[in-house]
């Protein structure tokens, strides 16, 4: 047994606990309550780790390559230097994905992969996660043989659950949705990410015709009612900025699971996806950090705040999203859009003991008078001390020594993507 307390918990399925305590046996949260352990933590909260609703961790240092350039070239930039990788690389590359999530407090990402790396790399450093395998095209036997290929290369780890993504609906058929569907795994996608994705898919023009070998011929529809065939609760869907209030309220209708991820859509200048009218509608929506291809890092207080200020921007009004609001975005809400809310996402006895402590010392919201917003608005990872999976502690920030050997792998693959100097 394993029981430790704070100044305060957020349990998120319940009111803040001032001096409170978590206890946890053999991987599973036993009690939560007021109390003080013989481990305690002052000036500090006890949260349920993060669940990240998108990311892909193979990504985790191609920060900055096609900064500024619109979507298409942009995607266009990361396939080529993507080329440039080994498997061995991109491996490397996605232990520092996870190295870098579970020191932002991250204890479980939904990761979209294009190698499959990530599934090793979150098994061995003790990440939760479901991987979805991404699969690209119209042909169904060449994306089933992908799929089983990498899935059969990959080792199994009991942390990490194997899903599969359709990559988007401009590069994907939606016979290939169908049979991921089909599959009875997680199925994520990226759809509505861009005005550009509509143009293509309505007139087969615009940027994204810089790729057009990969892409999908034109719908002649809109991105969202091109997949509005196979839309349902069991696909998760990324982004969806560009929806307008009919497609939000077919997605309510559905049930249809969103990451929203606004760092990454206000960077790659997609614009701002309406989270309060999603929210408003009944979408379930989680919080996604995406990759360092398009946003700076996992740092998911980032994310956090960044959602609120442009929440609130966005609508105009102060109240759009409140701090605890946004924690839940980021625990129990991502969570439930990927139906894995019984397991984890709020610190309630019977759920996996995962657990992320962060100071609060020294911020400007202490002495703490609202936790939550201590957390959300003076929180990161330069505050996280300690980062718990399963009942097991996988990062404390006083180990300075942890993944240095990750970190410099890394940065020998991203040194192999960088453009030659002239
Ligand atoms: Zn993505």
């Amino acid at each position: 047994m394993t029981e430790l307390s704070a100044d305060w918990v957020l349990p998120v399925d319940g009111p803040p606990i001032e001096n409170g305590r978590v206890r946890f046996e053999d991987g599973v949260i036993t009690e939560v309550g007021a109390g003080r352990a013989e481990r305690h933590f002052e000036h500090a909260a006890i949260l349920p780790g993060f669940v990240n609703a998108h990311s892909h961790l193979e990504y985790s240092l191609y920060a900055g390559f096609g900064d500024g350039t619109a979507f298409g070239p942009w995607i266009e930039t990361h396939m080529e230097r993507k080329g440039l990788l080994t498997p061995e690389d991109m491996l490397a590359l996605a232990r520092r994905g996870v190295a870098d999530s579970l020191a932002s407090g991250i204890t479980t990402t939904a990761d979209y992969s294009f190698s499959g790396a990530a599934v090793q790399a979150a098994g061995e450093l003790g990440l939760r996660a479901i991987v979805y395998l991404e699969v690209f095209g119209g042909d169904l036997d060449v994306a089933a043989q992908r799929f089983a290929g990498l899935q059969a290369s990959l080792p199994v780890s009991p942390l990490v659950q194997i899903g599969v993504s359709p990559h988007a609906p401009y590069t994907c058929s939606l016979e290939l949705y169908r049979w991921c569907l089909s599959l009875g795994i997680p199925v994520g996608t990226h759809l509505a990410e861009s005005a550009d994705e509509n143009e293509w898919l309505q007139h087969g023009t615009g940027p994204l015709s810089a790729i057009a070998p990969f892409l999908q011929p034109p719908s002649g529809l809109r991105a969202v009612a091109t997949l509005e065939p196979v839309l349902g609760p069991d696909l998760l869907c990324s982004h969806c900025v560009e929806v307008d209030g009919a497609e939000i309220g077919l997605l309510a209708e559905r049930d249809v699971p969103v990451a929203h991820c606004p760092r990454s859509n206000a960077l790659l200048g997609c614009g701002i996806a309406p989270l309060a009218d999603l929210r408003a509608a009944g979408v379930r929506v989680g919080l996604g950090t995406d990759s360092p291809a398009s946003t700076p890092s996992f740092d998911l207080f980032d994310e956090l705040r960044t959602a609120i200020v442009l929440a609130r921007a966005r609508q105009q009004r102060p109240e759009a999203l409140l701090a605890d609001e946004a924690l839940a975005l980021a625990t129990r809400d991502a969570a439930r859009a990927l139906r894995i809310d019984d397991q984890v996402g709020t610190l309630t006895p019977g759920k996996c003991a995962d657990l992320t402590v962060v100071s609060l010392a020294d911020s400007p919201y202490h002495p703490v008078e609202d936790p939550a917003a201590a957390v959300v608005f003076g929180g990161s990872p330069e505050r996280v001390i300690e980062t718990i999976v399963d009942g097991q502690t996988r990062y404390r920030s006083e180990d300075e020594t942890q993944w240095r050997e990750v970190r410099s792998t890394a940065s020998a693959a991203r040194r192999r993507m960088l453009a030659p100097r002239r």
